[in-house]
């Protein structure tokens, strides 16, 4: 059966963003789940020779900060359960978070394949330096992309293959 790969992180980082990339840039069957009317939770993926399906752990998410790790703890798990590749997303703008620490923890220990990737960069040039912060969390290699302008996601996919 086909590969399941689970986006995880923090709200805001991007998550719904790039799962409607890679959804989108694929001829995707698109599951809308019923009751979630913005993010699409699903989606059958095809990207060169590749078919896997996508999961956003995200969906809706809460405002209030002091929940928002017992979410993202949540959304790993699930994770860790269901996928065999996760896509650990974080926001280069936001930087390193204590939350991104304790979560990069949790998937370390899973010792599921994990593909560390960093959004938001929107000028290579310019964050370069600001994405070497990432390697502190001891999962990998972060991959740089910007989710919004559809740059790097063909590097973040065969970097997720490669776990196929
Ligand atoms: P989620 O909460 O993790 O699902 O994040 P969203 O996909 O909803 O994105 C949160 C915000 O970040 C939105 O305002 C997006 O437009 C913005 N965003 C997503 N990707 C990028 C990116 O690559 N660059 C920039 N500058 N903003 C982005
Ligand atoms: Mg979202």
């Amino acid at each position: 059966s086909k590969p399941i790969v689970a986006i995880v992180g923090r709200p805001n980082v991007g998550k719904s963003t790039l799962f409607n990339v890679i959804a989108g840039d694929s001829i995707a069957i698109v599951k809308d789940t019923p009751g979630v009317t913005r993010d699409r939770i699903y989606a059958d993926c095809s990207w060169l020779n590749y078919n896997f399906t996508l999961i956003d752990t995200g969906g809706i998410e809460p405002d209030s900060s002091d929940v928002i790790l017992s979410q993202m703890r949540d959304q790993a798990q699930i994770a860790i359960d269901t996928a065999d590749v996760i896509i650990f997303l974080v926001d280069v703008r936001q930087g390193l978070t204590d939350a991104d620490g304790k979560v990069a923890d949790m998937l370390r220990r899973s010792q599921k394949p994990v593909v560390l990737c960093v959004n938001k960069v929107d000028s290579f040039k310019k964050m370069e330096a600001d994405v070497y912060e990432f390697y502190n969390l001891g999962i990998g290699d972060p991959i740089p992309v910007s989710a919004s302008n559809h740059q790097g996601v063909g590097d973040l996919l065969e970097a997720v293959s490669d776990h196929f």
